[in-house]
């Protein structure tokens, strides 16, 4: 693995300043920072080849049409899917739901038809269904959680029903760092022929994710999240669900033919993708993607582990700090709260020394509920990130502490 200074130059942001300070940057799970190589493919495209995919014959179009194209296998061969035809884009992670509950809830969904989330989900992977079971006149059934911010597994086994149409939960919390037991929740549903849904959007810069051996029957990601540009993000869908389900948006180049009378649609992928496609975005997340992969993703995974046992090590030692979410598996996240203090202050004072930190709900309201707090606040630490850095939120914190007590 390249070394921590090797890797941080690639970052260019990371040697900014904040308030005269050192940035230390620790809100990947919201977003993350860029590679140079990524900031590179997105200027290679408007100085070189810029032009609209899958509509000229020129060679501009050409050129741009094709490097779509190899984002789009990259993106099968990264997640491992079988086939490019599964690998839809979208404008992100929450456009990806969207698509999957509208096109969903039109073909197989009827009154008094049941879908399972789970309590740890993001409003992304909550409002769209709920969405869906208003329009359809169906029921949306939650999977609790434990004190440790787990998922009760009996609990999910004992909503799977008849009714259940479909189920979709997140791989890692952002609001808790909870690494799901999907495999265990797929195949339980998959006994009783129910698809399910992955929400990707914090697990799969983390680790190696292989769609094949998880077997989900969709699985969603946003480009931003994984080192790549904003406006971009997957769907992955199997082929026989994708070829079933009818487009949740009509326009340009999704079409085969077209009459006042009837349209029929085009094949897939592009049956799912409407209109001028962020195929900038597209070409960037290709970069990215390769990216993490010359790190490697095991590597990746192997550092933020060792980050996160570390800054578990030293946040808990901070008198009055309480973690929220405390399962034996985690991405690199811990959301916290200091005795008596608001998270928005702690957050406030933490950004005057430089220290980037995410505070609030992290869009996972029910997740607060459920403990009965506003909101905490969230460090998302990722492979770019230092012992050092954990140091300094350490000695941060303690400073917040000491200028409430
Ligand atoms: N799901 C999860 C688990 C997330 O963390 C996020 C982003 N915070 C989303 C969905 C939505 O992603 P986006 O805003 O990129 O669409």
């Amino acid at each position: 693995m390249k070394d921590i200074a090797e890797i941080r130059s690639d970052f260019p942001i990371l040697a900014r300043k904040v308030y005269d300070k050192p940035l230390v940057y620790l809100d990947n799970g919201a977003t993350t920072q860029k590679p140079q190589c990524v900031i590179d493919a997105l200027t290679s495209v408007y100085t070189t080849y810029n032009a609209n995919i899958h509509r000229g014959v020129h060679y501009l179009s050409d050129k741009s049409s094709e490097a779509y194209e190899n984002s789009r296998e990259r993106v099968r061969s990264f997640i491992n899917a079988g086939k490019k035809e599964e690998v839809i884009f979208t404008s992100g992670t929450t456009g990806s739901i969207n698509g999957i509950a509208f096109s969903f809830g039109e073909r197989y969904i009827n009154p008094g038809d049941e879908m399972i989330i789970s309590h740890l989900e993001h409003h992304a992977n909550i409002v769209p269904w709920q969405m869906m079971c208003e329009r359809k006149g169906a029921v949306l059934r939650v999977i609790p959680i434990n004190d440790n911010g787990e998922i009760i597994l009996e609990e999910y086994y004992k909503l799977l029903t008849s009714k259940t149409r479909i189920v979709s939960v997140a791989q890692a919390s952002n609001a808790l760092g909870t690494i799901v037991p999907v495999r265990e929740i797929i195949d339980a549903a998959h006994a009783m022929n129910i698809p399910v849904l992955i929400d990707g959007a914090q697990s799969v810069q983390h680790g190696i994710t292989d769609i094949q051996t998880m077997n989900c029957d969709f699985y969603v990601f946003s480009g931003h999240k994984i080192y790549g540009p904003t406006g971009i993000g997957v769907l992955y869908g199997k082929e026989k669900w994708l070829s079933e389900l009818p487009p949740f948006q009509g326009g340009g180049d999704m079409v085969d033919k077209v009459t006042f009378e009837k349209t029929t649609y085009n094949e897939l992928p592009f049956k799912f993708e409407a209109g001028t496609m962020n195929y900038t975005a597209a070409i960037g997340m290709c970069a990215a993607l390769n990216y993490v992969l010359d790190i490697g993703l095991e590597n990746i995974a192997a550092r933020e582990q060792e980050l996160l046992s570390y800054a578990n090590k030293r946040l808990s030692g901070i008198n009055g700090l309480t973690i929220y979410g405390n399962s034996d598996r985690k991405i690199s996240t811990i959301s916290f709260l200091l005795k008596g203090i608001h998270p928005y202050d702690t957050g406030m004072i933490l950004d005057k020394l430089g220290i980037a930190v995410r505070t609030g709900t992290h869009c996972a309201q029910p997740v607060m509920d459920r403990y009965g707090i506003d909101g905490t606040v969230r460090a998302s630490i990722c492979f770019y990130n230092t012992k050092e850095e954990i140091d300094a939120l350490t000695s941060g914190i303690e400073m917040v502490m000491s200028m409430f007590s």
